[in-house]
């Protein structure tokens, strides 16, 4: 099935980036209209607002209920913007869609969990609506790939993703760490998904909202969704991460967007020779990695025929010392060569183990039967 490109959605026209803002939830009618008057006032041209909250504990404020979708109804009537809200499950479905909101969206937990994907993909079979579906809570790109198929299967054709981050064991600036090799890896296997960010989730304040979006800029993201509420400190729900509308008017003013090509010749032949310099060193380092693996999997053999173990923690630390020091000398970072060779290590860790378990057979073939 095919997706149709961003242009091609009936969205109001609109300069990149598209923008998606409002409240984490609507909590009055008072606070969504207000919210949503500000907003409408200074050009944003889609609304979004929880009314079911998925909260990670129990006793927090968990959204309004179908309620809401009567004050985004207004909304619409009052101001002209389109209207979002999250669904989880298939009575949000139909009462999102008996409200007539315009867009829908999945949200990371939701996303995360394929029955739910797929009660969501059947109960919207047949019917032609936006969906945007937010990464899973985990930095699994499968996971969402999967979401986006199951919609896919069901016949939407406007389908669109959103950046909020992931869940992460290490201390970070970041609530939910960006991953960007995530989405930047999506774009490579769909370069026709349009794409949001959602520097909110990502951030979990309100300092880095504006990094964020300038960055998700850089990477060439159609649009982004940001929580905006018209009295942040009060919020009931993300309160240090939402900001005022007259907030997000400073942070757009201010983001630098890039055009994603140039139209300028001289400029498209520079950026060639570079790229095809690039290229060339892409194709040196494979060829410098086979010949590296080709030399573990000559160790493996050794330490086989000598009942040697594969793992040799003492060697390893060194080389990792090694490289970290050298790499510095040259002006490389210290994580980017400890995640490089950490992987050429795991890799022929695997290598070695292969041959261990006599998966690369040395018997030769006239002896095979
Ligand atoms: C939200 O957008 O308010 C939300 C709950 O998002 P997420 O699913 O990204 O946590
Ligand atoms: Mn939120």
């Amino acid at each position: 099935m095919n997706i149709k490109p961003i242009s091609e959605w009936g969205l109001p026209a609109a300069n990149r980036p598209l923008i998606i803002a409002g409240p984490c939830s609507a909590e009055t009618p008072e606070q969504v209209m207000a919210t949503a008057h500000e907003l409408a006032k200074r050009g944003v041209t889609i609304f979004r607002a929880g009314i079911w909250k998925p909260r990670t504990r129990p006793g927090n404020f968990e959204g309004v209920g179908a309620e809401g979708l009567q004050w985004l109804k207004r909304v619409k009537k009052e101001t002209g913007m389109l209207t979002t809200t999250e669904v989880a499950n298939t009575t949000h479905v139909f009462e999102t869609l008996k409200a007539g909101i315009d867009i829908l969206w999945i949200g990371a937990r939701t996303t995360s969990n394929p029955f739910a994907m797929q009660e969501i993909a059947d109960a919207l079979k047949g019917v032609d609506i936006p969906i945007l579906i937010k990464n899973p809570v985990n930095p699994d790109i499968e996971l969402w790939c999967g979401a986006i198929e199951r919609l896919s299967d069901a016949g939407i054709s406007r389908i669109g993703v959103i950046h909020r981050g992931f869940s992460s064991l290490s201390k970070s600036i970041y609530r939910n760490d960006p991953v960007w090799q995530i989405p930047i890896e999506l774009r490579r296997r769909r370069p026709d998904l349009p794409m949001f960010c959602d520097p909110s989730h990502i951030s979990g304040n309100r300092k880095l909202i504006e990094p964020v979006s300038q960055k998700a800029m850089d990477l060439n993201f159609d649009g982004l969704m940001i929580e905006t509420h018209i009295d942040p400190d009060c919020a009931l729900s993300d309160a240090k991460q939402q900001i005022t509308p007259e907030r997000l008017t400073e942070i757009l003013d201010k983001l630098v967007v890039r055009q994603r090509e140039s139209k300028d010749a001289k400029l498209t032949e520079m950026l060639e020779e570079l790229r095809a310099h690039i290229d060339e060193y892409d194709n040196r380092l494979l060829e410098i990695l086979e010949q590296r693996m080709d030399i573990a999997k000559q160790i493996g053999q050794v330490k086989k025929q000598n009942s040697v173990t594969i793992y040799q923690p003492g060697r390893w630390g060194a080389i990792l010392k090694t490289v970290v020091e050298k790499g510095q000398k040259k002006g490389l970072s210290d994580n980017f060569i400890e995640a490089i060779f950490k992987a050429i290590h795991q890799e022929s860790i695997n290598l070695q183990t292969e041959i261990l378990n006599n998966l690369h057979d040395e018997t030769p073939t006239d002896f095979r039967g």
